[in-house]
């Protein structure tokens, strides 16, 4: 009874011990697989690019004796599949950068009203190019704290997505409006829209509704997981809805005073 008995109790001390032990791994063992998707996603990603440039490359070197005119359409198609590369590198240094919590901000009292037209302008000329209108609309007199390169490149990802996801002849709206002791930044667009089912998960790293669209436009999944961690890094909140009669609208809600609890970003929610 004695050895039966020291044996239940050895057999629960081992369940034990291992139970304890995968409480204290889980979180390890789940940020590791993160990780690990992370860069598995990363280097599909990567590869993608590259073969298409190797392949063209290749197909230059077959034909040493044609003129360069001749060769337009592989060289061409080399020069944007290199400009995809590069655009996914410098996305993927800044969510390497959002994950080690290494960025320097630099949170300055800022006249929303001027650095918004300031933001806007140059894309106003782009949208033309290609047949959209962007619109700024009057944005009243009021000064919040934000780190300006940081909410630039917000509006970087939020208008180009707009601009991507919008048929010419179509408005995109750009507002800001004080509510309290917070302020929103609104982007609105009358492109395709995005389902109600998919509005969640488009802010997770890779993730595209329609990837063989969002390739041809130039995206990677990247934009928007960049702009949660902005948007996080400033204490705020960004959600999507839908637009009517059609298309999306970005809402950003920022607090006024954005500086304060730098060292708090969730990381939890990129
Ligand atoms: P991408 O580089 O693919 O645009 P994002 O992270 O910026 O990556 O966006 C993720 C996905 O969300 C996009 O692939 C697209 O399907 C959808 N999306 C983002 N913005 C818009 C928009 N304004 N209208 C419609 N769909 C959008």
């Amino acid at each position: 009874v004695m050895l039966i008995t020291m044996g239940v109790f050895w057999l629960l001390s081992i369940a034990m011990s291992i139970w304890m032990s995968r409480l204290t791994m889980r979180p390890i063992l789940k940020s590791w697989g993160r990780q690990t998707e992370f860069v598995g996603n990363a280097a599909h990603e990567l590869r993608t690019p590259l073969t298409i440039i190797q392949n063209k490359l290749e197909l230059l070197l077959t034909k040493p004796n044609d003129k360069i005119i001749d060769q337009a359409e592989s060289i061409a198609v080399a020069n944007s599949e290199s400009q995809r590369l590069q655009k996914l590198t410098q996305d993927l240094l800044a969510l390497a950068r959002s994950d080690s919590n290494t960025v320097q901000t630099n949170f300055e009292s800022t006249q929303v009203a001027n650095f918004l037209a300031y933001t806007v302008e140059p894309y106003t000329e782009i949208a033309a190019s290609q047949g959209k209108q962007l619109e700024l609309a009057p944005v009243e007199d009021f000064t919040a704290t934000m780190d300006q390169n940081l909410i630039h490149q917000l509006m970087n990802i939020l208008i180009d997505n707009a601009m991507k996801y919008s048929p010419q002849g179509s408005t995109i709206t750009v507002s800001a409006k004080l509510t309290g002791r917070k302020w929103q930044l609104v982007v609105t667009d009358q492109g395709i829209g995005i389902k109600a089912n998919e509005r969640q998960r488009i802010f997770d790293r890779f993730y595209r509704v329609d990837s063989s669209r969002s390739r041809q436009t130039g995206g990677n999944g990247l934009g928007l997981s960049i702009a949660n961690w902005i948007v996080s890094l400033h204490h705020g909140n960004i959600a999507v809805k839908a637009n009517s009669p059609q298309g999306s609208q970005f809402v950003t809600t920022l607090p006024l005073n954005a500086s304060t609890g730098l060292n708090r970003h969730d990381k939890s929610k990129d």
